[in-house]
């Protein structure tokens, strides 16, 4: 299969150099060059599906063209080494918790599954040949989802640049204290500064030709495609127990969009969902992007800060604004209204929401009529964000194992100041330099 850019249609890439690239020269994004669609008889018998088997069957319908059917069984079974529980906290109200990898966000999917991809596009090259290094700006979660999808995988390196300071504890922890293939920046500066960075190491011809770069954030093809499959393990989970799912309702969080475009795909692949909610914190980010319908088709790239996946859903729907509003509705909510959920969830069925998942929560709930079934995604641990958690319900919450492992350990970090030739520098400088083993 190609991919195109959502730009110009007639710039096509195989999926190696669409993961690869992550982002094509002209500031578009991959997609598909066609809607694959899932063969009907697998609804079916989709309820007595491991979670295995099920992303199994979605990422041959994608790669089976260019990854070998038991490679694939390999990665998608490595991506998922955690549970995702589907729990009922309501009636017809389902949380799906996608926080049970290493560091506790939903992230760990699409970073555990570009990870194993792209060890299999290196996997039967000599032991002598370059190493893949993987740039990542990060404030925080992508950071450590990356480092720990990536960590001592073969013939990649990570390089996580982080504004120093700017970062949680707890964060911070889970992407410097790795070692092995993992190094962390610590940059004198902001997050835009690393963002900054990393684009102008990506752009730099002579800097791409010394080593090989790419990126992982959260608009890589890798990342988007692999968050489908939990779409079509809630749905079998929910026929497993035997509810209704004629008419469900999935609600997401809203960041840059990586899960709802990934929802609206696997419609589109043929899943059966009525309709999605995107939840945002203060300001309806997803109404404020439709507004700006113009802006975001004629002028993406550029500053990745600004790349999100919403692109992906004007081109899913040909920039057709009706139709997206028929199948997308959008709430937003301000701090009170989120510490009042998690208060009073927690009071009333004993479930602990993090911050993230009390908008979408509520985003479902307002969105939801009477007989619909209604899935919410929780895409963190509440531990991630333990003082607002605890403010909210007035108690202490246990601080993961997984978690607190990180906290035992020694930072590791190389100082940087916030000016691109400081990365261009030290990357020329450690190119071939091999990674500890
Ligand atoms: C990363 C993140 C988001 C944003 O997700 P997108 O798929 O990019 O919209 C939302 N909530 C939490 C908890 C996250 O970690």
């Amino acid at each position: 299969m190609n991919y195109y850019s959502t730009n110009d249609k007639t710039v096509k890439v195989g999926l190696l150099e669409s993961v690869m690239k992550g982002v094509p020269d002209d500031g578009g994004l991959y997609m598909p060059e066609r809607v694959p669609y899932i063969p009907k008889a697998f609804f079916k018998h989709v309820g007595e599906m491991s979670v295995h088997e099920i992303s199994f069957v979605v990422a041959s319908t994608l790669f089976g063209e260019d990854i070998e059917s038991e490679a694939l069984k390999t990665i998608v079974t490595d991506t998922f080494n955690f549970e995702i529980p589907l729990i009922e906290i309501e009636p017809g109200i389902f949380a799906v918790e996608l926080f049970h990898g290493p560091t506790l966000s939903f992230k760990d999917i699409g970073a555990r599954f570009m990870a194993r991809m792209l060890e299999y596009f290196c996997s039967g090259k000599s032991n002598d040949s370059p190493l893949i290094n993987v740039l990542v700006a990060t404030s925080g979660d992508t950071g450590c989802a990356v480092a720990n999808g990536f960590l001592n995988i073969p013939g990649v390196r990570v390089f996580v640049l982080y504004p120093s300071g700017k970062v949680g504890k707890i964060q911070e922890a889970q992407f410097s204290t790795l070692g092995a293939n993992i190094t962390a920046i610590e940059v004198d500066g902001t997050y835009h500064d690393c963002q900054v960075m990393v684009m102008e190491a990506l752009k730099d011809r002579v800097l791409n030709e010394a080593m090989i770069l790419t990126s992982a954030n959260s608009i890589n093809v890798a990342r988007f495609l692999s968050q489908m499959f939990y779409y079509y393990y809630i749905y079998a989970r929910l026929n497993a127990m035997g509810v209704q799912t004629e008419r469900l309702t999935i609600a997401v969080p809203s960041g840059n969009f990586g899960n709802l475009s990934a929802a609206l795909y696997a419609k589109r692949m043929g899943l059966h969902i009525n309709k999605c909610v995107t939840a945002s914190y203060k300001k309806d980010i997803f109404d404020d992007y439709l507004k700006h319908i113009s802006y975001s088709t004629e002028n993406s790239a550029v500053d990745i800060g600004q790349i999100s996946n919403f692109a992906r859903i004007l081109d899913l729907y040909n920039n057709d604004k009706e139709a997206i509003l028929g199948d997308v509705v959008s709430r937003s909510y301000d701090e009170t209204a989120i510490l009042q959920t998690i208060a009073d969830v927690y009071k009333n069925t004993g479930y602990i929401l993090d911050p993230h998942g009390a908008a979408t929560y509520n985003a479902l709930k307002d969105a939801i009529s009477a007989n619909e079934t209604g899935v919410f995604l929780a895409a963190a641990h509440p531990a991630k964000f333990q003082a607002v958690v605890e403010k909210a319900i007035g108690s202490e919450i246990e601080m993961p194992e997984k978690l607190a492992v990180f906290l035992n350990r020694e930072k590791q970090s190389v100082k940087m100041s916030p000016q691109y030739p400081a990365l261009r520098k030290y990357l020329l400088n450690v190119k071939d330099i091999l990674v500890d083993k």
